[in-house]
């Protein structure tokens, strides 16, 4: 189906080559442009793209390949070219996808009179983005929460020996007000399994929220058995490295009184408990040993980027480019719950089509890359797939404005990251064309590579970063919507998002019509683009460990 088009857009498509030409490279034509970016053109994309029905475009699903061809087909119609062999608008990354064999894999519990088997997806199911077949076997340890906080007053761990164990966690919601609900608690709660596993436990069972097990029951759902993808590429760092599937189990609430020998009464209680801000002693279960193994069966697959062009105006600097990126998969669904990500990152993605409509008015001397980027979600697939798969040599662009969630929190501000760690011109781009057009405030607070919520390293940028090209992710910041059912495109405010945009729009303007490359001029580390920048990486050193 056609795409609706609002009479200004489609003056502008028709609008003369000579007439662009005449007023190319004026003020006046580059507010034009800006002019283009109008919040309500951005409604229709959002609204569809960030429907819940398309299940949150997981990473590899049907519904993110719908979402892919949506956009190649509106760059197009815009006026975007394809940049890919072939005339094509999709860069296609090799994926490994693996699915859990529900024959093979088991959970069993076994004591001296009798064995008891639990099957999956019913009872049990793997946790994580990429995880290697595998089995364990041992003793029994109930760990209630599962937290290591004795400055907390708060120690699941203490006198007990978890190594060769299988330990069971419950995964309770203390009261708001709790030590352990605020983020330096949340952290230590957030590492109970890798915790149990430097101690030597051999799997982590996590017993499921209350209101998730009774979601599930009221409904008669299963846990999903889940496609997982993994790029068959060794250069991408984040995802490439499956953890072992026992390492994390989420588990049923019927199991779990059944691997520990306890009523569901009884259990409940345990939750009381906590929910209560009371401990759950921990303990060794005697007399009862545990076995688990979860296997998959796999297949080749594929998901794609979307990339086009715009070539820039002047008959040199056009070999020259500027990259403008967003990613467009989510995170998916979890049973009957479907994160929408409107706002991350059909915000960005939509933001991309507006700043291409007004490409179309005022282009700059470099051409313009545009990148939809797969993955994201799972460990930035995409971003680092075409940085190491680039069609035009990474020497030369000069820049990548990555756009993930620009839609929500305060209307005047907005976050930036990355802009001032390679080049320090990017960084002077914003300042001055904010000063000069949307005036907003940017805040820097994200920026530190040893934020505690690690923002410098959660999204697209990074990768083109690690090939030292300047980058900056400019982001609106978390709400408590960010990946969850609430993400939804009636919570987009499309004035913040228009203005943020025409920002980017005049940042790109600026970085593409400069005489030369952005300056490397602030890592000493980085004097030239290209892979060989591959090892910095802005790790800062590693915390102390208590
Ligand atoms: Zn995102």
């Amino acid at each position: 189906m056609l795409l609706p088009s609002s009479r200004r857009s489609s003056w502008m498509l028709v609008l003369p080559a000579a007439l662009l030409l005449a007023v190319g490279g004026s003020a006046a034509a580059q507010s034009k442009g800006a002019a283009a970016i109008r919040a309500e053109d951005m409604t229709f994309h959002v609204q569809f793209l960030g429907a819940p029905e398309f299940r949150g475009r997981n990473t590899p699903s049907v519904e993110l390949e719908v979402a892919a061809k949506y956009l190649a087909l509106a760059a197009q119609r815009i006026g975007l070219k394809p940049l890919m062999p072939g005339g094509s608008y999709f860069q296609e990354l090799p994926l490994d996808i693996a699915r859990m064999s529900e024959a093979t894999s088991h959970l069993r519990v076994t004591t001296s009179s009798s064995t008891v088997s639990y099957y999956a997806p019913a009872a049990f199911n793997p946790r994580g983005r990429w995880v290697a077949p595998g089995s364990a076997s041992g003793g029994l340890v109930l760990l209630g929460l599962g937290a290591n906080a004795p400055t907390l007053d708060w120690d699941d761990f203490a006198g007990l020996d978890v190594k060769g164990k299988v330990v069971i966690v419950l995964d309770a919601q203390l009261p708001a007000s709790h030590a352990l609900r605020q983020p330096e608690g949340r952290a230590i709660v957030a590492r109970r399994a890798t915790l149990a596993r430097e101690k030597g436990a051999v799997a982590v069972l996590t017993v499921i929220t209350r209101e998730r097990e009774q979601g599930l029951a009221a409904k008669g759902l299963s846990f999903d058995n889940i496609e997982r993808g993994r790029p068959i590429n060794t250069e991408i760092g984040l995802g490439s490295t499956p953890q072992p599937a026992v390492f994390q189990i989420d588990v049923r609430h019927d199991a779990a009184a059944g691997l520990l020998g306890v009523t569901r009464a009884e259990l409940d209680r345990m939750f009381d408990e906590l929910t209560q801000g009371r401990r759950v002693p921990s303990r060794e279960i005697a007399g009862r040993s545990v076995d688990v193994a979860v296997n998959f069966d796999t297949r080749k697959g594929a998901t794609r980027n979307v990339v086009a062009v715009l070539e820039g105006s002047d008959p040199i600097l056009k070999r020259e480019y500027v990259l403008i990126g967003s990613h467009h998969d989510g995170v998916g669904y979890r049973e009957d719950l479907v994160f929408p990500g409107a706002d991350d990152n059909i915000s960005g993605a939509v933001a991309m089509l507006s700043i291409g409509q007004a490409l179309m008015v005022e282009r700059p001397k470099r051409s313009v890359i545009f990148v939809w980027h797969t993955g994201e979600e799972k460990g930035l697939y995409g971003a680092y797939y075409f940085a190491q798969n680039s069609p035009v040599p990474v020497e030369q662009i000069s820049a990548v404005l990555n756009l993930d969630m620009l839609s929500r929190n305060d209307p005047n501000s907005i976050y930036l990251i990355g802009s001032n760690k390679i080049s320090s011109e990017l960084d002077h781009a914003f300042k001055e064309q904010n000063q000069k057009t949307t005036k907003l405030t940017l805040d820097y607070k994200y920026e530190d590579p040893a934020h505690p919520d690690r923002f410098f390293f959660r999204s697209d940028h990074y990768p083109y970063m690690r090939y030292g090209i300047p980058a900056v992710w400019v982001f609106c910041g978390t709400t408590e919507d960010y990946h969850q059912p609430a993400d939804t495109a009636e919570r987009v405010d499309y004035v913040k998002m228009a203005r943020v945009t025409r920002l980017v729009y005049a940042v790109l303007m600026e970085v593409g019509n400069k005489p030369a490359l952005l300056k490397l001029d602030v890592d000493p580390r980085i004097t030239t683009r290209g892979r060989h920048n591959f090892p910095v990486d802005w790790q800062p050193p590693a915390a102390p460990r208590r």
